[in-house]
């Protein structure tokens, strides 16, 4: 592999080693960055990304290996060190002051005052420098507190940057944040880049390492599976370096031969605000997907038909009947599965075991003489654990919140294959989950729906999403349906085009 002119490199990480507790979770791992480079650093869940990144910024100390800076080898960084050598932490749990203004916090640490009285015109002078340099806009009087995820994050680059930081490391920086705004702190990047600040990025989603990175690191169980230039990395690659293996891929159809009859047929329904006239169709068996950006409505047409919006207008037919729920209840009782867009505050009973939450609509069917049998229970979530791969201790009293944001989802959907839903509407099904389970989701919904005849309808900003699962997409912006394609003709470009 080339390594850069040693004059342009910043940082070079040797044999980094990491225990926790006798468990070695990082095995030799190096990396380095450039002067004006964005390396995009990958890995699923647990891979290591954030223990070999916390080293670097001094947060916890590397059992063996060196951090070379400039001229200098360490093998003892703290966050004071680190810091001094220019290296920031852009953390995902913001650690700015919300009751100070967008000036204060950009100036914090490194107040410009004179004979220990703070100069607030100069204070202000320096946010404005900093946030026009990286074209960021917003007023540095107003209190931080009062802004968006997005914005916050955006005066914490610029308080770095204002603090001659050299190296950036952004850990999972767009989790949070709404397409608008990542769009912004990719603006923002490349405008670092072009100041020659070295960035580390950490993601799980591959369409951000395109568009961002130039060079890509992928992690897997704490080794360097691949390091590559960013243009020559094929998503395949990427993905088989992540998890080790090939996706296998899905059988998408174009052909209307494939699909048994229509199970719901969706005509000019309305919700006030939301969206308004959308008609469509689902067939057994087929997986539609209604793509848009946050915003589309899409997400609020889902839980329409699920029955959370009973003040929805227009018709939907559940096999040719009206259907017209007055809430989830209803929808359940004709079963009607659903995953929500925030499964811990509306899906999971989270302090609850797995077992029970992956049993809990089927209760009716397990009971004998008004009573469940836990037995009944454990089968369930033990043939449910294996055909969707939950990775767990495989105990079915194990809490639910015990469990990767992935699994979670899995025993969720395992739910409603249990009680045999056959209409399922998921939002944002893989939201926050990590490449292997979101494979093994997909795999899943395919086979499920094909095999057991279930209509799947899933509202998505994800346009990976759709052309990975997807037989037929609808898209939306701003509340109406504005474009459709299905089999062969569903690419990514095409649909994003159409929702903006
Ligand atoms: P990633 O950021 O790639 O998801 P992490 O670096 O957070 O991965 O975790 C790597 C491994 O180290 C995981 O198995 C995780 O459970 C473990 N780990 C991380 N931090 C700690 C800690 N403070 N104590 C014990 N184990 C930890
Ligand atoms: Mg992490």
């Amino acid at each position: 592999m080339r390594i850069p002119a040693s004059d342009l490199v910043l940082l070079t990480a040797s044999a980094i080693r990491k225990s926790f507790g006798g468990v070695e979770v990082l095995h030799g791992v190096d990396l380095h960055l450039a002067r004006g480079e964005i390396l995009a650093l990958l890995g699923e869940n647990g891979a290591g990304k954030s223990t070999l990144v916390k080293i670097l910024a001094g947060d916890y100390s590397a059992d063996s290996g060196t951090v070379r800076i400039g001229e200098t080898e360490y093998s003892d960084l703290n966050p004071r060190k680190s810091r001094a050598l220019g290296i920031r932490m852009i953390f995902q749990e913001l650690s700015d002051a919300p009751l100070l203004t967008v000036a204060e916090n950009i100036s914090m640490g490194t107040w410009s005052s004179k004979r220990g009285i703070v100069s607030w015109s100069k204070m202000r002078e320096r946010a404005n420098f900093a946030l026009s340099t990286l074209g960021i806009d917003i007023d540095p009087d107003r209190l931080v507190g009062t802004l968006r995820i997005g914005e916050r994050q955006l005066v914490e680059i610029a308080r770095a940057i204002s603090d001659n930081a050299k190296i950036l490391i952004l850990d999972e920086p767009t989790a949070a944040l709404s397409s608008a705004e990542t769009d912004k702190l990719f603006l923002v990047l490349n405008a670092l880049r072009e100041r020659g600040v070295g960035m580390i990025y950490i993601t799980h989603r591959l369409d951000e390492v395109g568009i961002i990175s130039d060079r890509v690191q992928v992690l897997r169980d704490g080794t360097q599976s691949l390091v590559v230039e960013t243009k020559k990395a094929s998503r395949v690659e990427l993905v088989r370096a992540m998890i080790g293996g090939e996706i296998a891929s899905l059988p998408h159809s174009d052909s209307d031969d494939y699909f048994g009859d229509t199970i719901l047929a969706v005509s000019e329904l309305s919700l006030d605000k939301f969206f308004s006239d959308i008609s469509f169709t689902l067939r057994a068996g087929e997986i539609l997907a209604l793509y848009g950006k946050i915003g589309s409505g899409a997400e609020e047409l889902g839980e329409a038909i699920f029955g959370l919006h009973p003040e929805r207008t227009g018709i939907v037919k559940l096999n040719t009947q009206t259907f017209k729920p007055k809430s989830p209840i209803d929808a359940i009782g004709a079963f009607i599965g659903f995953l929500p867009a925030d499964r811990q505050r509306l899906g999971a009973f989270m302090i609850r075991p797995v077992a029970e939450n992956l049993a809990v609509p089927s209760w009716p069917r397990y009971s004998v003489k008004g009573f469940i049998t836990k037995k009944k229970e454990e089968i369930a979530y033990l043939h449910w654990s294996e055909l969707l791969k939950i990775r767990s201790r495989n105990d079915p009293d194990q809490l639910i919140a015990t469990l990767s944001g992935g699994n979670q989802q899995k025993v969720l959907l395992g739910r409603w294959f249990e009680c045999n839903a056959k209409v399922l509407v998921l939002i944002e099904p893989t939201r926050g989950v990590d490449v292997g389970a979101r494979r093994d989701i997909y795999h899943t919904l395919r086979q499920r729906a094909k095999d057991n005849n279930i209509g799947i309808l899933l509202t998505t900003s994800d346009h990976e999403e759709v052309t990975q699962v997807a037989d037929r997409v609808v898209v939306m912006s701003r509340g109406k349906q504005v474009a459709e394609y299905k089999g062969k003709e569903i690419n990514n470009s095409q649909i994003i085009q159409a929702a903006s």
